[in-house]
């Protein structure tokens, strides 16, 4: 019988099951599906790479509905690390006002005050480390590129901001900042730091922490209200039960849903639709799904010498606020080095809505746990969403359009002809929007008397003792950001709970 089971060694889960072993009397097992690189020199580039994405080799291979037109393949990353392990290596903190209005749903931990000092804690920040709102000891290095190392197309893009009259933002993460400048990024020069890397490395020598790679958990064990324990199947393919005394769900927003579903956990009439027996009618799990929808101006360069795939994709960013908006820095813009295939040279630009109003669900396909689960995002059928992102698609035409961008460019590629109306705009938004790639609120956060709120501000599932969730999934809604950091910092909460104030969660 091991104290904690932490299932998925994802952004949130290696924080957890870092802090939480921290207690060497405290034995923790992180259950992951995908492989384990023990040995760091020994990782495959696909996962060193933090100059672009990896979406194939540590995949998932799920799809989901942007919009109601199409279905795409919808990348998480299967590894220890998780979707950290493959991504773009943004890092970026939500704002301020994010934090309050989780706070004001009677979740007062979360507040930014409350969040604040996880951040900083998960940081170890090489540029502006001693400021009071960073930190420069944790696990997580972060540093921005300074133009000396920037390309022609992030060089140009800032130029074209300042003509533009937007101010210039040497730290994204300031909390009262925004404007364009260089992004912070979790990577040591090609090295994505991820949170097998951060986090993992330097914990996995202890004796109370084990780490069991390729073991898929199937479903969570439930007898008489409580949560027992996990059942697993190992890489062999044999099935086998283990058991703990708190089982921490940190499997991400697409598979921790799923994996309450199939243990009895979700909405009723969707559990008896698959013959999932009932254990707790739970209506909020797989809703609320929440997102940056975005839409990119994609664009053909006079010198294709200066796309190189190799390269970073991302070093810059522009964070700024819808017009008439309340929502401070609901907007994002970013340069992307390169876009589509190698053979065909290409740049863009990309416009992000970056505070959602509209939600989509996840559905099972089937109590089968191989099955990938249904995704419908259903970006932009909400009105004011649909306004911004327009206003934001705008705004990057405007960029395509600016010397020095405009003298780079042979012709726009996509939209064609490249001079859209604003309701042409709303056509292409309606059709093509895609995903920033940071699903959250599928299992959110919210008191007992919210029947759609999955886990208290804990984590503590309602209704079930020995369970708790804890990763992108527990968000109420996505924050104005790019998620990694939020869902590590989630991570830090938890895992310092589990190791300072056990008793909240009957250890
Ligand atoms: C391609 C891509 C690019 C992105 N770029 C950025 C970026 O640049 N910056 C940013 O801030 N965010 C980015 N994101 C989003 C960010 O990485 C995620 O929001 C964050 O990693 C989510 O953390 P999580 O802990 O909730 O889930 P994950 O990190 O996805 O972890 C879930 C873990 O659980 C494991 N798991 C799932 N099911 C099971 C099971 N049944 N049994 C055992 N293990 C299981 C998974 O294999 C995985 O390791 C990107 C995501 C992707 C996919």
């Amino acid at each position: 019988m091991h104290d904690v089971i932490v299932v998925g060694a994802g952004s949130s889960g290696c924080a957890i099951a870092a802090r939480a072993s921290e207690d060497p009397n405290r034995t923790v097992l992180l259950l992951e599906a995908g492989p384990d690189y023990s040995d760091l020199s020994t990782l495959p580039f696909d996962l060193t790479n933090g100059h672009n994405n990896s979406y194939t080799a540590h995949d998932w291979k799920f799809a989901h509905n942007p919009t109601r037109q199409r279905e795409v393949r919808f990348p998480r990353g299967r590894v220890t690390g998780g979707s950290s392990a493959v991504n773009t290596a943004i890092a970026l903190r939500g704002m301020p006002e994010d934090f309050e209005e989780w706070a004001e749903l009677s979740l007062p931990e979360w507040g930014w005050r409350g969040v604040l000092p996880a951040y900083r804690r998960l940081e170890r920040d090489l540029d502006f480390g001693e400021r009071d709102y960073h930190g420069d000891a944790g696990p997580i290095t972060i540093r921005r590129y300074p133009p000396s190392e920037m390309s022609l197309q992030h060089l140009s893009f800032l130029e074209a901001a300042r003509s533009l009259g937007y101010p210039d933002c040497p730290d994204a993460n300031d909390p009262d900042g925004w404007g364009a400048g260089p992004q912070p990024m979790n990577k040591l020069g090609q090295l994505r730091v991820s949170c097998a890397v951060g986090y993992l490395a330097p914990a996995r020598v202890r004796k109370n922490l084990t780490i069991r790679p390729e073991t898929t958990v199937l479903r969570v064990l439930a007898e008489s209200g409580r949560c027992t324990g996990v059942e697993v199947r190992n890489r062999d393919g044999s099935v086998e039960e283990l058991r703990a005394k708190l089982v921490v769900l940190s499997a991400g927003a697409i598979m921790t849903p799923a994996i309450l579903m199939r243990s009895g956990l979700g909405p009723k009439e969707q559990l008896e639709r698959h013959s999932i027996p009932v254990v707790r009618h739970m209506p909020g799990v797989g809703q609320n799904l929440s997102d940056h929808p975005a839409l990119s101006v994609t664009m053909k360069p006079k010198d294709p010498s200066i796309i190189d795939h190799d390269m970073p994709i991302i070093q810059t960013i522009l964070r700024y606020t819808a017009e008439g908006s309340d929502k401070r820095n609901d907007l994002q813009i970013e340069m992307l080095s390169f876009s589509g295939k190698r053979d065909q040279p290409q740049f863009a630009i990309a416009g992000v809505l970056e505070y959602q109003h509209g939600r989509g669900e996840l559905v099972l396909a089937s109590a089968d746990p191989d099955a990938a689960p249904v995704i419908h995002q259903q970006f932009c059928e909400d009105e004011t969403d649909l306004k911004r992102l327009v206003g934001c698609y705008r705004d990057v035409l405007r960029f395509a359009r600016t010397k020095p961008i405009s003298d780079m460019v042979e012709n726009i590629d996509f939209p064609r002809g490249g001079n859209p109306t604003d309701d042409e705009i709303a056509g292409l938004v309606r059709r093509f929007a895609g995903s920033g790639y940071h699903p959250c609120g599928t299992a959110k956060m919210g008191v007992a008397s919210d029947d759609m709120a999955v886990v208290d501000q804990h984590g503590r599932c309602h209704g079930l003792d020995g369970l708790a969730v804890a990763d992108a999934s527990i968000m109420p809604f996505v924050p104005r950001a790019n998620t990694n950091l939020t869902a590590i910092m989630i991570g830090e909460k938890v895992g310092e709970w589990l190791r300072t104030r056990p008793a909240i969660y009957g250890l």
